[in-house]
């Protein structure tokens, strides 16, 4: 247990409980609480977002020079890595991934508010070609009060990945994350505080999506949503949006295809088939859970990987040599094992794994082994529908046509991998298969400096990249009049 009192939110800059429902943050690889805290009430939605107009209208935030909201969004960064163990072991109680993956959540935090501050300092608006006896120029404005929504899977990195933006921006942010991992988002309050942001411009609600997620989105002073999470949820949000005619970004979910050509580097392309579906136990959008693989070779590399997946080391979080930790839920787990057993009713053959490991620790917490699935076809429902989870469903191909008819053939288009020495056909199927990302002889790498989101149900709209902060504003076209003369029209 961090604490036994119960913590309080930040609601409108203002530290103390909530005004819903008392609940327990449960360690997922024992089960056991590790936080109480009352939920969110809408009430305290309205009064957050109130809180956050007022302060984006009164504070100064939003017109400090670029260059002195980046110096904030700097010591946070500073913060971040000051404080990056605490946090990490706080990330590994929340959300069960393994401390090597907590660390580099928690440095991949740092550095995104460490780039959207310089991103802002150096951003550029841009005088436009005139077409008259005018200057024409674009430039940007922040919006007012923005919300960020997110989900379980990567707490402190997904928050971030909105926050710094959002912030540099120069608005007031309303956080939402996931109900059951609600610490990352309330340290990160805690840090922008201590790094200088004035309060009421950072709120953080934890609660029930569908009643605390709904009230922030629905709420008229909402300027705009950016929302990470499931496909279905994602929809909704963008029915609210549209009868508030409110822009939105969501990233969505996956069912990304990894393709193995015959010519592959078996050795890269083993370690990175294994690390993109099974790394953070399957629970990532971009896993690459539809594998292909050349039929010539189909055998020996499947093989190969299954090998590989028994051998991970399945356990205990806190320890640095595990690989794999716990599901984030019960629940979770029990959808999982469901789709495992849809597949073995779609005709799938379970190569290794579909079973939870015992022993070790392990038998409070909700733990799942690697588990990949054979025998299925790529319009099985288990090899269309996301399972968020560490199951790899492989399949051989014949022929590169028919290759990217199948990898295409999904309602998804957030990612894809390509594994191949020969760079013109890697070229061709990179540029042919729909995806936001594509990643060749590598997989389930990131960069904030390049930009991120999905195509079709993956999603609307990219986060990251220097761009990234315009999501968070609105274009603004100015014209400066140069006549010497009045306009003509009037003839006065
Ligand atoms: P989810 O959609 O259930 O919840 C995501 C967030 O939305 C949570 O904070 C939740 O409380 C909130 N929410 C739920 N209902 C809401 C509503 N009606 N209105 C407003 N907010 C609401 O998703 P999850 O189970 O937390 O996360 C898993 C999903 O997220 C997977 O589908 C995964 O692919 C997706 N995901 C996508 C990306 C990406 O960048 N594309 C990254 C991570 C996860």
């Amino acid at each position: 247990m961090i604490s036994t009192e119960l913590l309080p939110l930040n609601i409108g800059g203002e530290w103390r409980l909530g005004g819903g429902d008392a609940y327990e943050s449960l360690y997922p690889a024992t089960g056991e609480p590790i936080a109480r805290l009352k939920a969110a009430s809408t009430a305290d939605v309205d009064e957050a977002i109130v809180r956050a107009d007022l302060a984006f209208r009164t504070s100064g935030w939003a017109q400090k020079l670029p260059h002195e909201r980046a110096a904030v969004l700097h010591r946070v960064a500073q913060i971040i890595r000051d404080e990056a163990e605490p946090l990490a072991q706080k990330q590994r109680l929340d959300n069960g991934k393994p401390i090597n993956e907590t660390r580099a959540l928690v440095a991949s935090a740092a550095g995104t508010f460490q780039f959207f501050a310089a991103a802002l300092e150096t951003l550029e608006e841009t005088i436009t070609p005139s077409r008259g006896p005018f200057v024409t120029m674009s430039v940007h404005e922040p919006m007012g009060v923005v919300a960020a929504i997110t989900p379980w899977n990567s707490p402190i990195a997904s928050e971030a990945q909105k926050l710094a933006p959002a912030l540099a921006a120069g608005n007031a942010v309303i956080v939402k994350p996931a109900e059951v991992t609600p610490l990352m988002a309330l340290e990160l309050a805690r840090i922008c505080e201590k790094a200088g942001v004035p309060k009421g411009i950072v709120s953080v609600l934890p609660g029930r999506g569908s009643v605390i997620g709904d009230a922030i989105t629905k709420h008229p002073l909402v300027k705009r949503v950016s929302f990470t999470g499931g496909t279905a949820t994602g929809k909704h949000i963008a029915h609210i949006a549209a009868d508030k005619m409110m822009p939105v970004s969501l990233e969505l979910g996956g069912k990304s295809p990894t393709m193995v050509l015959e010519d592959a580097d078996l050795d890269h392309a083993v370690n990175g088939v294994l690390y993109g579906i099974f790394s953070s136990s399957g629970e990532s959008c971009i896993a690459g859970s539809r594998l292909f693989v050349a039929r010539s070779i189909y055998d020996e590399f499947v093989t190969r990987v299954a090998e590989a997946a028994k051998a991970l080391r399945v356990g205990d979080p806190a320890s640095e040599r595990t690989q794999m930790g716990p599901l984030i839920t019960a629940k979770h787990r029990e959808s999982i094992e469901r789709y495992v057993e849809l597949g073995v009713s779609e005709g799938a053959h379970i190569r290794t794994g579909g079973v939870r490991p015992h022993g070790a620790g392990m038998d409070n917490g909700y733990f799942y082994t690697p588990t990949i699935l054979e025998g299925l076809t790529n319009n099985a429902r288990t090899t269309q529908e996301e399972i968020f989870g560490p199951v790899l469903v492989a399949m051989p191909f014949d022929s590169e046509e028919q290759l990217i008819e199948q990898a295409n053939d999904s309602i998804y288009a957030l990612a894809a991998g390509v594994w191949s020495r020969d760079f013109k056909r890697a070229w061709r199927l990179g540029r042919a298969v729909q995806a936001g990302t594509v990643w060749i002889n590598t997989y389930k790498q990131f960069s904030v400096s390049t930009p991120f989101g999905g195509w079709r149900d993956s999603g609307l709209g990219r986060e990251k990249g220097r761009e990234g902060i315009f999501q968070y504003m609105e274009q603004k076209s100015m014209y400066w009049g140069t006549n010497d003369q009045p306009l003509p029209w009037a003839n006065q």
